[in-house]
């Protein structure tokens, strides 16, 4: 099997399961308990937090260990907005680009359900970019917060993060990033990049599922989402996944390492896979910016067919990819990541997919545009003409 969805998640990696291991079985201890094995996982615990911050240019403390990706979004979203409308109540509006993941669209729209905040969209080109004057267009005296993907899941497009915060601390809001998608692929220096906020999803890296990170900056105030035991310096309690610590900050250290070799590499093998697809596919299309992606990320759409039956043919021929996010796997409507780039919804329903690991080779790409330009032939000859 050729391995294609890497944004959806990743294997663990062989260093970091290693890693994980003695926190899982030996020193199995809770970090608040006063004994010899809670200090060693309270230490083990702040070693990770120490690597994080290391790997991100970050002081420990601004780093709290969540659930995931999702709920570092939730968490930035819901708690910076909450947390300076509490200080101000004048601050009533958070912004987003019109292709967020639904982590923090939800968050966003759940900031306008229950707690009457409003929330501006900026639009994004025909290639998914968000503009700093389409930025500076959506702010406002009132807002709260913005929040700016730092790589786009489905699409891969990569956003000038550092000139869009820049935007927003001129207007003295604090902007955050959900750099889900790119660590591991592009620099994820929160000071280089001039951000507030950042999240970070472990299962996306080599690390497990169920680990997640979220930088926030100094003594910006964040209104916890999860109440008890008063962990993470009190933004977001219960006994901490010190495994899941241990193994997210091990994957981001090994990835951000290879980060610049690997992304000159996998760029290089995306480009000629994206050349061998579009000249072997006719009326193929490539969704997203052709330069300013992901390494690991290909998108097209293929007029004439359906995403899902070119994703079922392809998994016929060995090759496993996405119809699209997976997050949004099941549901019929078109992507509306692509919909927001312009593109007609029964295109949107096109639209395949194809993200790698940075072990992918440059053969099994090649076997996989073969295979695209099989399958997409066979679900074009079986469409009702
Ligand atoms: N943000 C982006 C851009 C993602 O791609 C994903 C997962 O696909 C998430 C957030 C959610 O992360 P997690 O799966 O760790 O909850």
């Amino acid at each position: 099997m050729i391995f294609l969805d890497a944004a959806a998640t990743t294997p663990i990696r062989r260093e970091v399961l290693d890693a994980m291991w003695p926190y899982l079985s030996g020193e199995f201890g809770n970090p608040s308990s006063h004994h010899s094995l809670g200090e060693a996982a309270a230490s083990a615990l702040a070693e990770a937090r120490t690597g994080v911050a290391k790997v991100l240019n970050c002081r420990a403390g601004e780093v709290t260990f969540t659930s995931g990706g999702t709920e570092a979004d939730n968490l930035a979203v819901k708690g910076i907005a909450l947390a300076r409308r509490a200080a101000d109540p004048s601050l009533g509006r958070v912004v987003i680009s019109a292709i967020e993941h639904p982590a923090v669209e939800e968050s966003a729209r759940y900031l306008q359900r229950v707690h009457g905040f409003d929330v501006d969209v900026v639009p994004v080109d025909n290639q998914g970019l968000v503009t700093v004057a389409a930025l500076r267009g959506v702010l406002r005296p009132e807002t709260a917060l913005v929040s700016i993907m730092y790589a786009n899941n489905e699409i891969g497009t990569v956003q000038p993060v550092a000139e869009l915060a820049a935007v927003a601390r001129e207007h003295g809001v604090p902007f955050h990033t959900d750099a889900v998608q790119a660590a591991g692929w592009l620099p994820v220096d929160v000071k280089a990049l001039g951000v507030d906020a950042m999240s970070i999803s472990g299962h996306k890296l080599g690390a497990p599922k169920g680990s997640g990170v979220l930088f926030t900056r100094g003594r910006l105030r964040v209104e916890p989402l999860v109440h008890g035991g008063g962990q993470e310096r009190g933004r977001r309690s219960g006994t901490e996944n010190v495994a899941g610590a241990v193994a997210l900050s091990t994957a981001l250290g090994i990835s951000n390492a290879e980060q610049q070799e690997q992304a000159a590499r996998v760029s290089l093998l995306r480009d000629a896979f994206i050349n061998r697809v579009l000249q072997a596919v006719p009326d193929s299309m490539l969704t997203g910016h052709r330069s300013l992606r992901l390494p690991s990320v290909a998108s097209f759409c293929f007029p004439g067919t359906s995403g899902e039956s070119v994703l079922l043919e392809l998994e016929r021929l060995g090759v496993v990819c996405s119809s699209g996010s997976a997050c949004a796997a099941g549901s019929d409507a078109p992507s509306p990541v692509l919909v927001a780039l312009g593109i007609a919804p029964e295109t949107a329903q096109t639209s395949v997919r194809f993200s790698f690991t940075s072990a992918v080779t440059d053969t099994e790409l090649e076997l996989a545009a073969a295979a695209v330009e099989t399958a997409v032939g066979r679900v074009r000859n079986l469409a009702p003409q």
